[in-house]
């Protein structure tokens, strides 16, 4: 984390750039708009809120958003094959300002989504993360649709599927796989959650694991020197959480949830762990990755050795198998980022304070492919996220739609 800087100490022509866009009158009227249709910002927030959007269950609300973006005339409107929606804002270039929320929550399908309003707040689960995004994604075309205002890269405005947990970013990770998309896109802006106090411009990348040990299992008594997969699982965490990990970059492990056996006189005839590793370096996820595998080699090949020791009528062994259940690249914007410089220069334009921070979200993928992306809230305040308790306040979320809309219009360029 770090403070922003005035921006104008560093990138004078930027400031200069945002301040002539902001000072336009077809600017000023959009920024008028954003307060006056609050009421129908908070309205579609609640809508999608209400259709339930558990990871690879996405569909009910990815229709809904695709109506909402023929109605606000985006144009090329579409799903793909992962259930991606797609809307565009036609412009003069080739290559696309991308404007996306996730559309996935963490809830299972059956849990009740109670949405509600109580004057300025919202409640409910998945009512900030990321209803406040896509409330914001749909903020931003419908006041572009009614403003004159001429961008010239055109705009490409995404509704993604499966940001959370076990989605693994699988929707954005199509985005950048497609053809069409993957080198058209030059800068991308992701609006996930509420608040306008952070750029997220460093992808905490992760990778996640299933290790699984399996032997013959047996009686405790009579069949004493089977080898045994919790022995050899144990040897490989007390070997592998041995590892050290460097303070920079900072990386961290966890063997997160282990399971095994049946019953306390019988030799398991399986145990597992899940462990999640972490870094901003995608070299240190590699060393630790080594790190378990050897780990868990040497001390399923202990094991064994100790029942071939052991000389049992019939030997038969221990066995491992490594599942990978996530992974999240790694990345970050470089300082001299164009995007960078923008938001930057539209935080001191619109007197507001925020840090750049790292962490995990949709923007990791096209940080590890180089591209400019950062994270961004869709304004407002919000709490809870990731629990029947979730809210999102309405004051003050015109500041974070004035904030993505000047950073979408200096990025494009606007026409005279
Ligand atoms: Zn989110």
């Amino acid at each position: 984390m770090e403070p922003i800087s005035p921006a104008h100490d560093t990138y004078p022509p930027v400031q200069e750039e945002v301040a002539r866009i902001a000072g336009s009158p077809q600017v000023r009227a959009a920024f008028d708009r954003f307060r006056a249709h609050e009421s129908q910002f908070a309205l579609w927030q609640m809508e999608a809120t209400r259709l339930a959007a558990p990871p690879f269950g996405e569909a009910p609300r990815a229709a809904w958003l695709a109506d909402r973006f023929r109605e606000l005339g985006l144009t090329d409107v579409h799903l793909d094959e992962v259930g991606n929606v797609f809307g565009v804002r036609p412009g003069y270039g080739s290559r696309y300002v991308a404007l996306s929320a996730h559309i996935d929550t963490v809830f299972p399908a059956a849990t009740p989504l109670n949405i509600r309003q109580q004057g300025s707040r919202l409640y409910g689960p998945g009512v900030s993360d990321n209803g406040a995004g896509i409330a914001a994604m749909l903020a931003l075309a419908s006041v572009l649709a009614s403003a004159r205002i001429v961008h010239a890269l055109p705009y490409l405005f995404i509704g993604n599927v499966g940001e959370e947990g076990e989605g693994d970013l699988r929707g954005m990770r199509h985005v950048f796989a497609t053809p069409r998309w993957r080198d058209a896109i030059a800068y991308s802006v992701i609006v996930d959650g509420a608040g306008a106090d952070t750029i997220v411009a460093e992808a905490l990348g992760s990778r996640r694991f299933e290790v699984i040990v399996r032997g013959p299992g047996g009686h405790s008594w009579s069949d004493f020197g089977a080898p045994s997969p919790i022995i050899a699982l144990a040897r490989t965490i007390e070997a592998f959480s041995q590892t050290p990990v460097p303070a920079t970059p900072k990386t961290t492990y966890n063997v997160g949830v282990i399971r095994g056996g049946t019953s306390v006189n019988s030799i398991p005839e399986s145990a597992s762990m899940r462990v999640d590793l972490r870094s901003t370096s995608m070299a240190e996820i590699d060393r630790l990755e080594r790190a378990l595998r050897i780990a868990l080699e040497q001390a399923v090949a202990a094991e064994n050795r100790a029942v071939a020791q052991h000389g049992t009528r019939k030997p038969q062994l221990v066995q491992s198998e490594v599942v990978e259940i996530g992974n999240r690249p790694a990345g970050e914007l470089a300082r001299d980022a164009r995007l960078l410089k923008v938001i930057r220069a539209v935080d001191v334009q619109l007197g507001n304070a925020a840090q750049v921070q790292r962490a995990s979200t949709d923007a990791n993928i096209p940080l590890s492919l180089g591209r400019e992306a950062i994270a961004i809230g869709g304004g407002g305040s919000g709490g809870g996220a990731h629990t029947l308790q979730e809210w999102f306040d309405c004051n003050g979320r015109d500041l974070g739609l004035r904030r993505i809309l000047l950073t979408m219009l200096t990025l494009s360029g606007v026409s005279e």
